[in-house]
């Protein structure tokens, strides 16, 4: 990723540099515009959802924060001396992690990982919306299997979005819905700063549950959060 691509790079960037940003803008061709507000990126413990809060209480050994943005989970585990590693493709939010003072930060894609393994692997604020398409999860669970040690977890969050699709009676209308309903597109824009549009996932926990089981993993649910949103952890099953 270029930093003419990298809007939420750039937002974090600023927002460290400057102590405000302009708004992060995201469209989607299936919902009405949003933003995502930028100094939710740079919460500490107190500012997280209980959801996140758990996480980060039970990692544990050697962690690896997966899209860890501006780095506020990292630098929480750091500060409780934990050994975490923090990945992120974008080369602007890198580059500020690094000078908040995360250590180990490296500009990566998670299914480019090798050679490591990690104890924790978090993935939060739908971390697991990297996966994009629900098609490509038996990808993700293979690279698991290579990055997870042994007895290693992962914990992530993410939303059953069938309340978009909700009618006037409260009913889910799914009627021209094409693929899982939780595979949405996204663009982000930043001043004059626009990305690509991007595949990502949103995923319900028993469809979840099922792909895990199929791709030899067992999926826990930890908690249910206060909007359609709930906390999970992946454990590879034991072989033989
Ligand atoms: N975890 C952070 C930020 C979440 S936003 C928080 O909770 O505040 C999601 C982040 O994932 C973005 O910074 C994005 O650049 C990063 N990302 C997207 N795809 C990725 C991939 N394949 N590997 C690593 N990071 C990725």
């Amino acid at each position: 990723m270029t930093a003419v691509k990298d809007p939420m790079g750039r937002a974090v960037a600023d927002y460290f540099e400057k102590g405000k940003a302009l708004r992060l803008e995201v469209h989607s061709p299936m919902f009405d515009d949003d933003e995502i507000p930028v100094p939710y990126l740079f919460r500490d413990y107190s500012g997280m959802s209980k959801l996140e809060q758990r996480a980060i209480e039970l990692s544990q050994g050697r962690i690896l924060d997966v899209g860890a943005g501006a780095g506020c989970h990292a630098l929480v585990l750091q500060g409780l001396n934990y050994d975490v590693n923090a990945i992120d493709i974008s080369p602007l939010c890198v580059e500020t992690m690094s000078k908040r003072g995360v250590r180990n930060v490296r500009c990566a894609d998670f299914f480019s990982l090798s050679g490591t393994v990690y104890d924790t692997i978090l993935m939060l604020m739908n971390g697991i919306g990297i996966v994009g398409k629900i098609g490509n999860l038996s990808l993700f669970f293979n690279k698991l299997d290579e990055v997870l040690a042994p007895g290693g977890q992962v914990l992530f969050d993410s939303s059953d979005i069938c309340y978009v699709y909700e009618d006037d009676d409260g009913m889910i209308d799914l009627t021209g819905v094409e693929g899982y309903y939780g595979e949405i597109v996204y663009k982000m824009k930043y001043g004059n700063v626009e990305g690509d549009y991007f595949p990502w996932l949103y995923i319900d926990f028993p469809t979840l549950k099922d792909y895990a089981c199929a791709n030899g993993y067992d999926a826990e649910l930890i908690a249910n959060g206060e909007h359609y949103d709930y906390l999970a952890r992946l454990i590879r099953r034991n072989k033989g």
